[in-house]
């Protein structure tokens, strides 16, 4: 255990530098990025640990992975959960219950069971664009962006910040840098302030193209356990 903790503080100050690099780089104060550490498949323990070195939010891609860990660690209170992975409408009620955001709204069926089920403060949703039109992943593409963001407009509970992407797989960081400059001008175009978008493979990048956001796991956690 004493190993753990010390390799999870270690992997988060490594990462917070990094992110303070890259912001630097950018000309950007470095609170305008902010870092969510995503710990699905990794022990409640883990994220325990992490919360006590400091960190607050945490994305889990699983809705009931998160109910069980959000009720495990129901007395961190200043923890902010954040749902990241694609959601369907059945399990939209844990997502409702226990998330401070959900970066993946691709469907206006999910929005309306999270509107119903939401008590409390709204939900900052992220709309999930699919940039690169991959068959095997979620999200809308952009020429959809407009229409669903007006209909979740019309949703009591739910407040749209901004839009989130999760470029195609690459070794090199660079070539996901096209894919963040047009997620950004999409949001410009809709007013949304938000930019969710970069993970341990290519945070940086997203951060010089505007990332408010970054969802980094394996670079804090190290390898998730297999499924
Ligand atoms: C798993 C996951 C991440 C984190 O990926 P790492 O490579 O471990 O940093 C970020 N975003 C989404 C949507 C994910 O599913």
């Amino acid at each position: 255990m004493e190993a753990d903790l010390s390799a999870i503080a270690e992997g988060l100050a490594t990462v917070r530098a990094r992110i303070a690099s890259a912001c630097a780089r950018a000309g950007r104060p470095v609170d305008s990025v902010q870092l969510i550490a995503v710990s699905k498949l990794h022990p409640a323990a883990l994220i325990r640990q992490c919360h006590g070195a400091g960190q607050r939010d945490f994305g889990e891609n699983y809705a009931q992975e998160l109910r069980d860990k959000a009720s495990e660690l129901g007395d961190l209170s200043d923890l902010h959960w954040h749902s990241i992975g694609p959601l369907q409408a059945n399990k939209a009620k844990y997502v409702a219950r226990w998330a401070h955001a959900f970066h993946a709204l691709d469907r206006l069926d999910v929005a309306r069971e999270l509107s119903r089920r939401r008590q409390g403060p709204p939900l900052q949703c992220y709309l999930e664009i699919n940039l690169a039109g991959e068959a095997s992943k979620s999200g809308i593409p952009p020429g959809q962006a407009e229409t669903l963001l007006e209909a979740v407009r019309q949703l009591s509970g739910l407040e749209v910040i901004g839009l989130m992407c999760l470029p195609p797989m690459a070794t090199d960081p660079e070539s996901s840098r096209p894919h963040f400059r047009a997620l950004r001008e999409l949001a410009g175009a809709l007013r949304l302030p938000g930019l969710s978008m970069g993970t341990t493979a290519d945070f940086e990048v997203a951060i010089e193209e505007g990332a408010t956001a970054v969802r980094v796991g394996t670079a804090i956690f190290g390898e998730r356990p297999p499924e």
